[in-house]
């Protein structure tokens, strides 16, 4: 049997918890990807699509000699799955070192360090530099440790968190590609959840980092600068993301989410969009805009995307006020349901999102939400209104300072992310609502999305 140094690992929910973001992510096959390029064998795997019986992990780790296990806890609620992952290897495996990596790894790197002893180390930020100088600096003790960029580790009781120094730059990203998908071990790669996909989409990210920094986001610029070490946005050079989308559709992804909108300015995107039209790739997208599309990103999208496709727009609240305090792009109701119309004129399938619970949201502004909703319904004949609460995300603006924000969190530590029992338990008030009445809210604007 073939040896291999690195096992990059999903592992979805702890036991008897319901997967709350069933994806795995797509970093995975790219950093997989990245160490195989120089000379580090590497794999992936996904618990939660695997067949039944199809992957023994103990008995593979030690069959092929696996130095180290990757194990992403990149969004809080896929953290206790990373956790309880790491503590049954390393039971089973004592010798096996494990690393944890990902946005909430990295905002807790200390205190997942310090409670689980089952992980040696944390990453922080982006990834496969770190580790393929970890993977070098095996057997040659705590100096060489002391050097590998943006590694959390224990030097005897002590955490070392040394400093995020690599965040991938624009060409350094754009050399990353999809072609780690063939490292995946999982037998069946068909798109379905759990496997890089939600609701059968691959979720695709062109880029990283974020030039805004939304209230409630745990991935905006604040957070990226303090914990990625990322100064600006890194992006894909359109042909390398136009690449990535024709090797995902040779794998049998036809369907790609895009739902990072990181820049302020929509020419990346026609210059995406004019590429693929050249191509004549026509994947099934959906792509989600923080801000608003012009005329002529509708017509782009309209020439460029196969059918089915559609954009999502995030207008968060339906009060202006609101949608001013809480999001990094405003606009206006009117130029929202002025690009509604032009979309509908281009045969552009579009969805808008509201949240209800943001801080300052008073009744009033509630009320505003669902007018609006009934307003798209009443002239747009739109019955594509999506609504959602948002659950506080460590190291997100909000998080950081909820005096300025108004609301009263409930959860500050790890303890407290890994004990959310659903959607609904989100961890936060705001100075005029309380979680349930947030609840109550949202299940009221859900029936007006409805139209009941
Ligand atoms: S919600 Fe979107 S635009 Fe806002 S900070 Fe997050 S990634 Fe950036």
């Amino acid at each position: 049997m073939t040896k291999l140094d690195c096992l990059f690992v999903y592992p979805g929910a702890p036991a008897g918890k319901k997967n709350l973001l069933p994806i795995m992510p797509a970093g995975l096959p790219v950093m997989a990807a990245y160490l195989a390029r120089h000379k580090v064998s590497s794999a992936v795997v996904s618990l939660p699509t695997a067949r039944p019986g199809e992957f023994n992990l103990p008995a593979l780790i030690k069959a092929r000699g696996v130095k180290l296990v990757c194990i992403p806890a990149h969004w809080h609620r896929q953290t206790g799955g990373a956790l309880a992952l790491a503590a049954k290897l390393k039971k089973a495996v004592p010798g096996v070192r494990i690393v944890l990596g990902g946005y909430t790894a990295s905002y807790f790197a200390a205190a997942i360090l310090n409670d689980f002893p089952a992980v040696d180390f944390v990453v922080r930020g982006d990834g496969e530099l770190p580790l393929l100088r970890l993977l070098k600096a095996f057997g040659a003790g705590p100096a060489a440790l002391k050097r590998v960029p943006n590694l959390a580790w224990r030097y005897g009781a002590a955490v070392k968190l040394n400093p995020v120094s690599y965040a991938a730059s624009s060409a350094e990203l754009s050399a990353l590609g999809m072609e780690g998908l063939g490292l995946v071990l999982n037998r069946d790669l068909k798109p379905r959840r759990g496997m890089f996909c939600e609701d059968g989409m691959f979720t695709y990210l062109q880029a990283r980092g974020c030039a805004d920094a939304c209230s409630a986001c745990g991935g905006g610029r604040d957070f990226q600068r303090k914990h990625c070490g990322r100064k600006g946005v890194a992006v894909k050079n359109p042909a390398a993301a136009v690449q990535d989308i024709s090797t995902l559709m040779g794998s049998g992804f036809r369907r790609i989410q895009l739902p990072l909108d990181p820049l302020p300015s929509e020419k990346y995107w026609l210059d995406v969009l004019a590429l693929l039209k050249k191509k004549g790739l026509k994947p099934e997208l959906k792509l989600e805009l923080c801000g608003l599309p012009s005329q002529k990103l509708l017509a782009a999208f309209a020439g460029a995307a196969g059918p089915d496709s559609r954009m999502t727009l995030f207008a968060g609240s339906g009060s202006e006020r609101v949608r001013r305090f809480n999001r990094g792009r405003f606009y206006t109701n009117d130029a929202l349901l002025a690009a509604l119309k032009a979309a509908a004129r281009l045969y552009v399938n579009i969805w808008v999102t509201f949240t209800t619970g943001l801080p300052f949201e008073t009744r009033a502004d509630f009320l505003e939400t669902d007018g609006l909703i009934r307003r798209m319904r009443r002239e747009l004949r739109m019955e594509r209104a999506g609504v959602y609460v948002f659950s506080v995300e460590p190291g997100s603006p909000l998080f950081e300072a909820p005096e300025k924000y108004g609301v009263k969190l409930r959860r500050r530590v790890l303890a407290g992310f890994l004990a959310q029992r659903g959607r609904y338990d989100m961890g936060y008030a705001t100075e005029h609502f309380t979680e349930a009445e947030i609840v109550r809210n949202l299940k009221s604007l859900e029936r007006t999305a409805r139209g009941r």
